[in-house]
């Protein structure tokens, strides 16, 4: 078999399994370079989402909050359990065996569909070639018409709070700890210091988050952050925002931790600490210096809207390109640049790409939160409904949270729905799926909902937009 490929993929996450597969199926020679291994020394696929991002998380995010529900939430529905325990390492062990069959899920994958798997280091050369380093050092150089890099990204690290081994840790360190730290810090307030924290305070750590903005989850349409810093405070996470850390010392098992706040300088101890404070795109050793592939100035590879890199034929899609640093938006992209390889019209919507906080309840939104709109000097209008008036929410034992729609004013599109809820991460694809096709709010108000679930606050929310809700006081006069 000859070295040449019609595409050559750099990475096996979901942004590059999902190319070389959608690749192989549109009949194009397609070969995946990954070169992660699991604890036992194999081949890896799936990259930081199957292996230690997404789904672990969210192992560790299911199992610890079944545990709090069992001891907090069964008793008011009669349920009564006494002496329940938490087996960390068999929750570890049950997180693990998912990461296994997924991971190989994703080898089987690739070979039913035809995609040769190279297993090591790949390089992009100049001359659209690739050179791939295997774990024992020998080198072969592969050939490719197109190269897609879909290298991902890694933690950043921060020097006030360098890793130390078992005290101070990154997101990969903090889904493998053996006991249940007493007090553990999070350094960074985003999703992903969320999610862990909510983890580890479930199960009984007392969890202190670091947050070095002076909003809580920036990014997030407000009305909801607000309402979210509540509920997980209520939870029991002790969320400090602007406070940003400045410095660590390990005191035999303890990390002392100094940050500043508006009161000033402050110092905290713990146990554990979690260092969350982002991600940064991975492209160590990956382009040699005369391939062509530049980078942007925040290091991310360039690329314009269809992932072209500056050289003809090399496309980079996922967390190493500007964007989200989302699975579904790297594979989305991946579908994309295979299509448009093959030959096909193909064009990603970054306008729609939904995105989910697995805290309890969920936090999930799709496109633009209020305090976006409001500074694009849209005239807009927002229909919000809370779940404590939707049956279905109180006999699930979780009325906290609302559905918030925000639709242009004069034309009733759509231009965001914010979830916070039980399962608003499922239910978010509702206001997918209605900016997907360019749905106003009456379209949805006009649609019938199942009764009794939690979509009916989408519903609700749609019918509040100009002041139409059935089951609450409108806050606006109707239409
Ligand atoms: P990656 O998944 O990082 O994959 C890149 C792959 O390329 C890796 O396997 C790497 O080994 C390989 N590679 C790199 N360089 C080379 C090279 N030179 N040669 C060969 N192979 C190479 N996103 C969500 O959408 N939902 C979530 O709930 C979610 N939760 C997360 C929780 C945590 C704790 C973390 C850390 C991340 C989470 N993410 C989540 C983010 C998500 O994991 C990433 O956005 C996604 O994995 C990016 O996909 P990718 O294919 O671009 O890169
Ligand atoms: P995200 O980018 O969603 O993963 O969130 C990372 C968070 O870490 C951001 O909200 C940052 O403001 C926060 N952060 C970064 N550096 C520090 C620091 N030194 N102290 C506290 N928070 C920080």
């Amino acid at each position: 078999m000859s070295d040449k490929y019609d595409v050559v993929v750099i990475g096996a996450g979901p942004g590059g399994y999902v190319a070389a597969i959608r690749a192989a199926q549109l009949g194009l020679k397609t070969a995946c370079v990954e070169k992660g291994q699991n604890k036992e020394g194999k081949p890896t696929y799936g990259g930081t989402c199957l292996n230690v991002g997404c789904i672990p998380s969210k192992a560790l995010l299911e199992a610890s909050h079944k545990y709090a529900e069992t001891q907090h939430d069964f008793a008011e529905l009669g349920i009564e359990v006494s002496d329940v325990q938490m087996n960390v390492k068999k929750m570890i062990a049950h997180k693990d065996s998912i990461v296994s069959k997924l991971t190989q899920g994703v080898g089987g994958l690739l070979k039913a569909n035809g995609v040769t798997a190279l297993h090591g280091s790949g390089k992009v050369l100049s001359g659209k070639k690739v050179e791939v380093t295997a774990q024992d050092g020998s080198v072969q150089v592969v050939e490719a018409e197109n190269i897609i890099i879909a290298s991902g990204s890694v933690p950043v690290e921060i020097p006030p709070a360098p890793l130390t081994e078992g005290l101070i840790v990154d997101s990969t360190g903090a889904l493998e700890f053996e006991e249940v730290p007493g007090r553990l810090g999070v350094i960074g307030g985003g999703v992903i210091g969320l999610e862990l924290g909510s983890v580890w305070s479930r199960l009984g750590s007392e969890v202190t988050v670091l947050e070095a903005q002076d909003t809580f989850l920036a990014s997030t349409d407000q009305e909801i952050a607000k309402a979210a810093k509540k509920v997980l405070s209520k939870q029991g996470l002790n969320i400090q925002i602007g406070a940003r850390v400045t410095g660590t010392e390990v005191k035999g098992n303890e990390v002392v931790v100094t940050y500043t706040d508006a009161k000033g300088e402050q110092q905290q101890t713990f146990d554990k600490l979690i260092v969350c404070v982002g991600r940064r795109p991975y492209t160590e050793a990956l382009l040699s210096n005369d391939c062509g592939v530049t980078l942007d100035e925040r290091g991310f590879i360039y690329v314009d809207d269809h992932c072209r890199t500056s050289v003809p034929g090399v496309y980079a899609i996922g967390d190493v390109v500007r964007g989200p640093m989302l699975a579904h938006k790297a594979s989305e992209e991946g579908m994309t640049v295979a299509d448009l390889i093959a030959g096909h019209k193909a064009e990603m919507n970054y306008d729609v790409i939904p995105g989910v906080i697995y805290t309890f309840p969920e936090i999930a939104s799709v496109g633009k939160t209020e305090e976006e709109v409001k500074a694009e000097g849209v005239e807009y209008e927002t229909g919000t409904f809370p779940f404590q008036a939707i049956g279905r929410a109180m006999t699930n034992g979780c009325t906290d949270g609302m559905v918030k729609i925000i639709t242009e004013k004069a034309s009733d599109r759509i231009l965001g729905m914010h979830i916070m809820g039980q399962n608003a991460g499922e239910m978010i694809h509702q206001g997918v799926i209605a900016m997907e096709f360019g749905s106003s709010a009456e379209d949805l108000a006009l649609m019938c909902f199942a009764h009794p679930t939690l979509s009916e606050a989408v519903h609700e929310a749609a019918l509040a937009v100009d002041g139409h809700a059935i089951h609450m006081p409108n806050r606006k006069k109707r239409k």
